[in-house]
């Protein structure tokens, strides 16, 4: 325990279960002092939310479903009332039709195109337009991406499209609040076996893949994800915004294969 996040304030989205990455935050900022709230999507999730947000001493500030306007209205109102403020903002979100995350990224239909963005890149602004009332002295915000942005990925598709526009708007949005002392940064978190990877086709294969060719020659868990975002969403982080910050065990800085990887 220590008291680097003592005093501040942070609503936290994206917790499906205790595999989420968005867990592992909600358990790092806790851990080191922070009041933490979370949101969950529907009933079926509500269901495993709340006993996680028991388990932590978190407050559940209720419904959030980034498609429908009036629910994300809905969670800011809960946050104001119960905290008057925030001081910080994860973002853990994303979604595509699973019957998109394989094959040939050229075969994205129009409709899911539009879906993907709007919940895994637009919703971050979504979500920043309403905390930047809150956040009166300055604020963090984080979100999560992957090196499907950068390089091309098998499967990732149109996933990686999104992630480059949100890594993008990670920019935009820091130059916007910059002047208010908001910081707005991203983590390119490397493969973690969570409910939303396991849509990714061949899943198994780029986790092992990453933990043979990785330089650290292993993968990344949501602790190591968590403590990162903690100095992210930290005042330890004050000079940084506009930033992706790769915890990735090192994966991308790789070139090419390791030569001594055994086969998969
Ligand atoms: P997860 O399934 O635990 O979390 C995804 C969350 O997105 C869920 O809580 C789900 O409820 C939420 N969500 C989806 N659609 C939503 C909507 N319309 N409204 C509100 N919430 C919605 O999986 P995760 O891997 O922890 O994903 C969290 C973030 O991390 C995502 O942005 C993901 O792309 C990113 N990420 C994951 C990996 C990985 O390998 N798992 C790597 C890099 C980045």
């Amino acid at each position: 325990k220590s008291s680097l996040m003592a005093g501040k304030r942070g609503l936290v989205m994206g917790v499906a279960n205790n595999r989420s990455i968005a867990w592992g935050i909600a358990k790092a900022a806790r851990q080191h002092g922070a009041d933490v709230a979370l949101t969950y999507q529907g009933d079926a999730l509500k269901k495993r939310v709340e006993p996680l947000a028991a388990e932590l001493g978190a407050s559940v500030v209720g419904h959030c479903d980034v498609t429908d306007g009036p629910s994300i209205d809905a969670v800011f109102a809960e946050v104001e009332r119960l905290w008057g403020g925030l001081d910080f903002l994860v973002h853990a979100i994303a979604f595509s039709d699973k019957d998109q995350l394989t094959g040939r990224y050229l075969e994205t239909t129009e409709q899911n195109f539009s879906r993907s963005m709007l919940i895994s890149c637009y919703s971050l602004t979504a979500v920043t337009q309403r905390a930047e009332r809150l956040m009166r002295g300055g604020g963090s915000i984080l979100t999560l991406t992957y090196y499907g942005a950068e390089k091309w990925m098998p499967h990732y598709n149109v996933m990686g499209v999104a992630k480059a526009a949100l890594e993008a708007s990670v920019r935009y949005l820091a130059a916007d609040l910059g002047p208010q002392n908001i910081r707005v940064n991203a983590i390119s978190a490397g493969p973690v076996k969570t409910l939303a990877a396991s849509g990714i086709g061949d899943f198994r294969y780029i986790l092992k893949w990453n933990e043979y060719n990785s330089p650290l020659r292993r993968s990344v868990t949501v602790e190591e994800v968590g403590e990162a975002a903690t100095y992210l969403l930290s005042d330890m982080s004050r000079g940084v915004t506009g930033e992706v910050h790769h915890v990735d065990a090192g994966y991308h800085v790789v070139g090419m294969k390791n030569p001594d990887a055994p086969d998969i």
